[in-house]
């Protein structure tokens, strides 16, 4: 078998090593025979092999040619698995829905990408059951963190409004070679069948929550005057003085609804 180059920095290679993590992120998946699964990178197999080994049905997208000329060598004898050689960002989920099953999604995720991917994922939130990524720790707890946190911000208001959302381990640099510079933790995202908020237009609402947070340290008043005047934030009761980091995902809803019902004039 053909030896592998150095692990690329601009595809965010790690690989994981330490095989008590990978069998404690295989558990958390519990791949089952009738699920279709969706690996995004794949790397060296660290994690495709054991969930094959567990019968999944696993399709995988992988950037880096090299590392699927290798994977094909390793694993072509599970025809369960089917290899495709893309840029996730750019990748067609809906492709692999069939007889609208809905997908898991999952993976030791390329950090330097990790946070547009989410967004890209939400795309097709509707075909999807679930997901688990190891992520970089930060961005985790971006995606859980409460209103009126340092943490709190557009991703975890566009997630939590998309998704039920659970950290499952946090993981030591020490798990991947190479390490990477910081913790990592792995995450449950559950994409709901209906929302926990209201939002009668979800264009307006990514676009209120965008601007809202456009300039953290400002004031609702300023951040939003495009859209809103002073007694529009008033009138539901959003104090305008309040800055997007206390909004609770309610309070984003109901902005977003208020130029909902405004265009529909
Ligand atoms: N799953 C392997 C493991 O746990 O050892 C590798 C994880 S490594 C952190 C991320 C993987 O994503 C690499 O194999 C890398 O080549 C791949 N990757 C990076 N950017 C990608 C992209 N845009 N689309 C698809 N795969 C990508």
């Amino acid at each position: 078998m053909k030896k592998l180059g150095f692990p690329r920095k601009r595809f965010g290679q790690h690989f994981l090593q330490d095989n008590q993590i990978v069998q404690r992120i295989v558990a958390a998946i519990a791949p089952q025979p009738e699920q279709h699964l969706v690996e995004i990178g794949p790397g060296k197999g660290a994690l495709t092999l054991p969930l094959l080994q567990q019968g999944a049905v696993l399709d995988v997208i992988e950037l880096d040619r090299e590392l699927i000329e290798w994977l094909k060598q390793k694993a072509n004898i599970f025809k369960e698995l089917s290899i495709h050689q893309a840029d996730v960002l750019k990748f067609d989920f809906k492709q692999l829905v069939r007889k609208g099953q809905r997908l898991r999604v999952v993976g030791n995720l390329p950090y330097n990408i990790s946070t547009p991917l989410l967004f890209y994922l939400l795309n097709y939130a509707n075909d999807i059951q679930d997901m688990i990524f190891m992520l970089q720790k930060e961005v985790v707890d971006r995606l859980i963190a409460a209103p009126a946190t340092s943490d709190y911000g557009r991703l975890s208001v566009m997630l939590q409004y998309h998704c039920r959302i659970e950290k499952i381990f946090d993981v030591n640099p020490n798990a991947f070679y190479p390490p990477p510079k910081v913790d990592s933790s792995v995450v449950q995202l559950i994409p709901y069948s209906t929302p926990p908020v209201e939002v009668m237009n979800q264009k307006h609402f990514a676009q209120v929550v965008a601007l809202a947070f456009s300039q953290r340290r400002k004031t609702l008043r300023n951040t939003l005057k495009r859209l809103f005047d002073i007694e529009d934030i008033q009138a539901v009761g959003i104090n305008p003085k309040a800055r997007a980091e206390t909004l609770t995902l309610n309070e984003f809803a109901q902005l977003a609804n208020v130029v909902t019902l405004r265009e529909a004039m």
